[in-house]
């Protein structure tokens, strides 16, 4: 299938491989639907197909499918002797990499291969047989509206790229370390990279890791929350706590604005610490958080807002 929609084809190939894109824009990958019994290893590719674990071997092994020189290669000439048949295009020489050999080794080291068709059976359902009604069923539990995800406030000075990313963040579906093991995809290391103490999941990050809850409790000082018992724990009680914040309406969308800007400057400077070595102190990043709310509600709509200066010492300041 993924080798169909790697190709321009016509009439029922066409439809099968539109299907593919078509529920991959929904967030289901057709792969994942389908499961195969090896038997002689002789239909299923290796590399693509779920035969063995929950997902492929080129997702769970990104960095050795890449070396692989034959990546269509079926079952039967990968394993089925003692020395499996690899081939790579380099040897696979780094301790990482020869590390990951290993795994891979030992995940096929227990494969028999015995004659007749591989199998393959639909995940879906109990006797393995595929129907579209199955199917329609996981499109409709998948994009039913959550019903723990929070009231999510659409406000004029909130870019929608940034609501929407919270809307995400809110179901845990941003891409944290323990979102995309959980998907089975290889990450060096699911410890926080800001405090290496707990999993990085979009709760910790934006919420429960010791920066964050540091950021917080200055940006509620900055608003004057001083008096407020802080028993926020995830990114929904956030949301919600600041939708429902104090009785002045224009105070309670501006400070939804700030907490939109304070959780994705968080998922920002987490972006910055990891994949650009660039740490943020907690001075550094109030002040990134006070220029963009800032920036928001100036050139989004309300023109007078008081001075960046006065804006620096109390996000109330004109109102
Ligand atoms: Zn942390």
């Amino acid at each position: 299938m993924e080798y169909l929609s790697s190709k321009k084809s016509v009439g029922v190939w066409n439809s099968i491989s539109n299907t593919k894109k078509s529920l991959g824009n929904l967030g289901i990958e057709i792969h994942d639907l389908f499961g195969i019994n090896i038997k002689s290893g002789n239909n299923a590719l290796f590399w693509y197909d779920h035969w063995i674990g929950d997902n492929s071997l080129k997702s769970k092994y990104p960095n050795l499918f890449e070396l692989e020189s034959q990546k269509r290669c079926r079952v039967a000439d990968r394993v089925g002797s003692r020395n499996h048949k690899w081939k790579w295009k380099v040897r696979p020489a780094t301790r990482g990499l020869e590390s990951e050999v290993n795994d891979l080794n030992r995940d096929v080291s227990n494969v028999q291969l015995k004659s007749g068709m591989d199998q393959w059976r639909c995940n879906l359902s109990s006797d393995g047989i595929f129907s579209v009604a199955t199917v329609r069923q996981l499109v409709d539990k998948l994009h039913t509206v959550c019903s723990v995800a929070p009231a999510i406030t659409w406000n004029k000075f909130i870019p929608i790229k940034v609501i929407c990313l919270m809307w995400r963040a809110a179901q845990l579906r941003i891409p944290t370390a323990t979102a995309l093991e959980r998907r089975g995809i290889a990450v060096s290391s699911t410890l926080c990279c800001s405090c290496i103490g707990s999993p990085e999941c979009a709760d910790h990050v934006l919420i429960n890791c010791p920066f964050a809850h540091k950021i917080r409790s200055y940006i509620w000082s900055w608003c004057g929350l001083t008096n407020v018992q802080d028993s926020i724990k995830t990114i929904s009680d956030l949301i919600q706590f600041a939708s429902n914040w104090g009785e002045n309406i224009k105070k309670r969308q501006r400070f939804i604005v700030i907490c939109y800007g304070m959780l994705c400057n968080l998922w920002r400077f987490r972006n910055k610490r990891l994949f650009q070595m660039e740490g943020i102190s907690v001075h550094r990043g109030l002040e990134c958080i006070k220029v963009m709310t800032f920036y928001w509600i100036k050139h989004r709509g309300d023109k007078k807002i008081c001075s960046w200066e006065d804006w620096a010492i109390s996000s109330f300041y004109d109102l």
